[in-house]
């Protein structure tokens, strides 16, 4: 048996290193044990990896103009588009539009080729959507993009305050190591900051409701506050920042005052101090921030009051302690590293500096480098729409569903005269707007490398042989660069050639005064880049010494940057930032009275096109979804389980309401997933303001002003089936993929003259099918059931309401070769004579636990702790992301009980 192959999950930025063992049935995967991010574990969607791997849905073959063709054919007619372009309209009228799933040597090839030899700097990322307020935020206090925290130090932090972040299902892993660690050290206080009581909420010690965008008031009011009970580190201050006179000014005058910021951020005064006394008294802190600090329009500064809060108790690159941003995409940092957004430049150096311009082009030898910024994400689209660029290539994203503004998006490629899309999938909203589509290499099929949110660089190693045409996207970039007249500055045969050239350029006239050095990792031969070791950046040559043909390169200094108080703005020094608060851009009104809030939910990943693949995954969520307070509802007219129309001014959509007990008052939650593949009518971007943060050109995707209404039907209902169905008289549908099954959530307002006509037809029921049907005229209900062989093919269920049966039994049946006799009695209903064998909604994704075994589990056993019931069930043992479920199935137990 082949040894597995170690490479490093594609989904979130934990990194998280996974083994996957290619056999004849698929792909095994499991953690592996010695990487340093996860040490083994893997979450839901880490798991389920080998579900995703399939080529179904696969683009195979170059497209022009939606004809299949060769690779030279599809890239003469790009690299023609691209030169007439810029020979009509300059440089600055062309641009490619990346991501955060980018290896590194993908985005250090696109980089190079539009800023050192296009000569724009018209590259950005969906990078900027995830994690560009943290970076404007560390580059105006530290002079560099710099995390200085790892994942280890927040198992030795007293004290974890979490802001803006569902750890448990956005990082889970890295919630599972806290959850470690508090277990290990039950002193370890947890505070969570966030308008939602999520799921993270279950380990706080305290959880502090702000309102939305009113997290730099909380800040501010903590820096007064510290200094008001003398937790300043003066010798620290004086030593290694610059600036604090301002910021505390600032914040005294704006937040000196704990009652007046308890009423601005709409938190409880006593909880509030609690807090502060809390950050006051403990020397290891940790802030951990995520999108609920970056996604909006003041998200730099957001960030930037949370760093000063660090600076002024010197709790910064010490053991335990420090702000740490972490990023939502595997390869977020990987892109910062090589400079991949529209105002950097490559290695962490400026666009703005003569001398790292100067430093950079020569180190390329390229005839030219822009002296300023390019267009960022939302302004190129901006851009796009208003014909100002003309030609442009998207990579491995989906901006037509993940942008703001979304519907304009959409709009403006279809004006624009050249769209190429480099995608490994063949269908999406972006992809169905290109001129050329370029068959990209997926994850297992190529190779190269990815940093994590704690600057830890790991290989992602190849698996599987790339299906059809398809190739890795720094080939196709170096292809387009040869077409251009650059052959011989992309003329690379791997993606180690392009790696060791990427170290070198770190180390380019550096000699410490950039923390982003691996210089150490230049001379890698190729065998030892195969094998290399997660490392973590900085990584210098030891003076005088080449690799040394270990898997893990000598290092100069492997200590965290920051430490010893060294900053990197050219005195040395830290900055503070004086942050005036400002609310979000978008203002409540009759019309719009509550706040939309966007974001992922536990087992989907951006826009599906891998998760949804996987019925595991499917099966946790399986519809679009708004989440809102009961009141709200109330008021709003509408009901729990009903479709409802999320309107803003910049769009609407349909999803099915739901009121978990999260929400505060006057918001809503709808998740960022869906797209045109997976519904009708769910994309949550079309609905999102485009305010951005003046600095970083972050979207503010957690606060539009909406409405919900009713979705007025005249039908509903859904069909399992085993073969795809027409759905072209359904108002709204919904379609997930299950075991051996799709499931389709439909509504409808025409009533077909004839249900079983209808549905016959629909289902593909020859005449003298085994068919069962039921029909009520009187109350609109109709249901009918395809058997094959005995074997279930489909089934439908329509009622006037959303009164359905459950969907797990019936999805369970169609695993089996021949229905039971008693199952066929059941098949109407959807309910199995046998109570018990109806599982419920999937709980736990990795063993396919539903809710209605633990329920039972916990009643028969009288179960009080989720360990109890994963002994039993296995439920909650594998990757742990459903625990915090588990403990609130335990909790309304309880409650009911009582
Ligand atoms: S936490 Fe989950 S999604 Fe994130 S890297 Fe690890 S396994 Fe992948």
């Amino acid at each position: 048996m082949t040894a597995p192959v170690r490479t490093t999950c594609p989904y979130c930025g934990v990194g998280c290193g996974v083994l996957a063992a290619p056999r004849a049935d698929g792909v095994g995967i499991s953690g592996d044990t010695l990487h340093p991010a996860n040490f083994g574990r893997l979450c839901s969607k880490g798991s389920a990896l080998g579900e995703t791997l399939g080529l179904e849905g696969r683009l195979l073959a170059p497209r022009v103009l939606g004809r299949d063709t060769g690779w030279d054919e599809a890239l003469d007619f790009v690299a023609q588009g691209f030169t007439r372009v810029i020979a009509e309209h300059g440089a600055d009228a062309v641009a490619f539009y990346v991501s955060g799933q980018f290896l590194t040597e993908d985005y250090y090839v696109a980089n190079k080729l539009m800023k050192g030899y296009i000569g724009s700097a018209n590259i950005d990322t969906n990078s900027r959507l995830c994690m560009s307020s943290a970076t404007s935020a560390h580059k105006r206090a530290f002079g560099e993009d710099v995390v200085p925290v790892s994942y280890a130090d927040l198992e030795i932090a007293d004290l974890i305050v979490l802001v803006g972040s569902n750890t448990a299902w956005c990082h889970p892993v890295v919630f599972q190591r806290i959850v470690k660690a508090k277990e290990l050290r039950p002193d370890l206080k947890i505070v969570v900051i966030d308008p939602r009581r999520t799921p993270t909420c279950d380990i706080a010690d305290l959880h502090l409701p702000l309102k939305v965008g009113t997290d730099v008031w909380l800040f501010n009011g903590l820096l007064a506050y510290l200094q008001q009970q003398g937790a300043e580190d003066r010798r620290f201050i004086e030593a290694h920042t610059a600036g604090a006179a301002g910021a505390l000014i600032v914040a005294d005058n704006t937040a000196g005052a704990v009652d007046a910021v308890a009423r601005q951020c709409g938190v409880e005064p006593d909880v509030l101090e609690a807090f502060y006394r809390m950050f006051a008294r403990t020397a290891r802190v940790v802030t951990l921030f995520s999108q609920g600090v970056n996604q909006s329009s003041s998200g730099t500064d957001k960030g930037s009051s949370i760093i000063n809060c660090h600076l002024l108790t010197g709790r910064i690159g010490r053991p335990g302690a420090g702000p740490f941003s972490i990023t939502g995409q595997p390869n977020a940092m990987g892109g910062r590293e090589v400079g991949g957004m529209a105002n950097m430049l490559a290695a962490h150096m400026d666009l703005e500096r003569a001398d790292h311009r100067r430093t950079v082009q020569t180190f390329w030898g390229s005839p030219r480098i822009p002296d300023r910024p390019g267009l960022k994400a939302f302004d190129l689209f901006d851009a796009i729409h208003a014909g100002r660029v003309k030609a442009v290539w998207i990579a491995a994203t989906n901006p037509v569903v993940s942008m703001p503004n979304a519907n304009r998006v959409r709009a403006a490629l279809k004006r624009c005269e050249l769209v190429v899309v480099s995608d490994c999938m063949a269908h999406n909203d972006t992809l169905a707007h290109a001129h050329v589509a370029l068959p990209a290499a997926a994850w297992g099929e190529k190779e190269g490398t990815v940093t994590n949110s704690e600057r830890c660089i790991s290989r992602q190693r190849s698996f599987l042989p790339a299906p059809g045409e398809s190739k890795p996207d720094w080939w196709m970039f170096c292809e387009l660069a040869k077409r251009l007249g650059y052959g011989e500055a992309f003329s690379y045969g791997s993606a180690y050639e392009i790696f060791t050239e990427h170290a070198r350029l770190s180390a380019a006239d550096n000699g410490g005064a950039r923390a982003f050095d691996i210089g150490a990792l230049a001379s890698l031969s190729s065998a030892e880049y195969a094998a290399l070791e997660p490392v973590r950046w900085p990584a210098r040559a030891a003076p005088g010494r080449a690799s040394t043909g270990a898997r893990t390169p000598a290092l100069a200094d492997a200590a965290a940057p920051l430490s010893k108080g060294r900053f990197y703005h050219t005195d040395g020094r830290a900055r503070f930032v004086a942050t005036v608060p400002r609310g979000p851009r978008g203002v409540l009104d009759e019309e719009y009275p509550l706040v939309l809030n966007t974001g992922r939910i536990r087992d989907q990943w951006h826009t599906m096109s891998r998760s949804g693949k996987s019925p595991r995954l499917m099966s946790h969520l399986p519809e679009p979804f708004v989440d809102m307070h009961p009141h709200d509802a109330l008021l709003a007219g509408v009901r729990v389980g009903e479709l409802v129309r999320v309107i803003t001014r910049w769009g609407a959509m349909v999803a099915r309401l739901k009121t978990s007990g999260e929400m505060p008052r006057r918001m809503i939650f709808v998740p960022m997933h869906w797209n045109s593949t997976h519904a009708a009518d769910a994309r949550v971007g079309a609905l999102v303001n485009p305010a951005i943060d003046p600095h970083s050109g972050q979207p503010e995707f957690k606060h539009t002003p909406a409405r919900v209404a009713a979705f007025v039907v005249s039908w509903q209902g859904f069909i399992l089936s085993r073969r795809p169905v027409g759905l072209a008289d359904a108002t709204s549908w919904s379609v997930a993929v299950g075991d051996q099954f799709s499931r389709y959530e439909i509504a409808g307002r025409r009533v077909p003259g004839d249900w079983s006509v209808w549905a016959r037809r629909l289902l593909g029921a020859a005449p003298g099918a085994d068919w069962l049907e039921y029909s009520d005229r009187s109350t609109g209900v109709y249901r009918a059931a395809h058997l094959i062989d005995d074997r279930l093919e489909a089934c439908v269920f329509l009622s006037p309401r959303p009164d359905l049966p459950p969907r797990a039994w019936l999805s369970r049946l169609f695993a089996q070769t021949a229905i039971a006799d008693g199952d066929r009695a059941g098949l109407l209903s959807g309910i199995p004579m046998d109570a018990s064998a109806d599982v419920g909604p999937v709980v736990c994704s990795c063993f396919g636990v539903g809710r209605n075994t633990i329920h039972s589990a916990i009643d028969k056993f009288g179960f009080t702790t989720a360990q109890e019931i994963g002994q039993k069930l296995r439920a909650g043992t594998n990757c742990g992301s459903c625990l915090p479920e588990l403990k609130a199935m335990l909790k309304e137990r309880a409650a009911a009980m009582s």
